[in-house]
């Protein structure tokens, strides 16, 4: 489990990333550290992209129910309007958001700010998701959890899609994708459940 290392002995904010596949608990675990800095009276803003409105508009959520409020924004250059005071910064989904992402989050380290990033870091093809590949670049401390391979019972890694759109960016859950291993994701349609 990922320990915080203490503020009062750092000379500048740091970055979290925190990735993984679809179903894999990314934003259960952003939802776990946002809550403990709570906890400990710190001030706590989180931001997601505006494309994400699965479940709801304004509230982080996972998939079990889980949730924080937030503040839905269209480009990474808004998490510069952080409000004042605010210790911790929370950014979900950030496989959505531009290239420009690490700049502003380096930018919000610069000013003292812990960053807490979560995000797919595959796409549906099995590429590096958007900004995320350098995030984990820049970030001081990554943590990549998986979800669990329905085939084969091993450690989930890939997204699966199950439909046949193929633009990148298709919004859903449990319908349209499934978390797979590295071989059965290699596979492909091959592997379907019986109906
Ligand atoms: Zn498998």
């Amino acid at each position: 489990m990922f320990l915080e290392p203490g503020f009062k002995s750092q000379r500048s904010g740091w970055i979290e990333v925190i990735c993984g596949s679809m179903f894999s608990g990314k934003t259960e675990e952003l939802i776990r550290r946002l809550k403990r800095a709570r906890f400990a009276s710190q001030k706590v803003q989180i931001f997601k992209p505006t494309e994400d409105t699965r479940y709801d508009e304004r509230q982080v959520v996972s998939h079990d129910d889980n949730a924080l409020m937030s503040t839905p924004i269209m480009f990474s250059s808004q998490i510069l309007e952080v409000q004042g005071g605010i210790e911790v910064v929370g950014i979900d989904e950030a496989q959505f958001f531009d290239r420009d992402l690490p700049k502003h989050a380096q930018t919000l380290c610069m000013r003292g700010i812990r960053v807490i990033i979560a995000g797919l870091d595959m796409d549906y093809k099995g590429q590096p998701f958007g900004p995320v590949p350098d995030l984990l670049a820049v970030a001081e401390y990554i943590t990549k959890v998986h979800a669990i391979c329905p085939h084969c019972g091993n450690l989930a890694t890939h997204s699966y899609r199950l439909t046949h759109d193929d633009e990148t960016i298709v919004l859903g859950e449990k319908d349209k994708y499934e978390p797979r291993c590295r071989a059965c994701f290699s596979m492909g349609q091959i592997l379907k459940f019986p109906d």
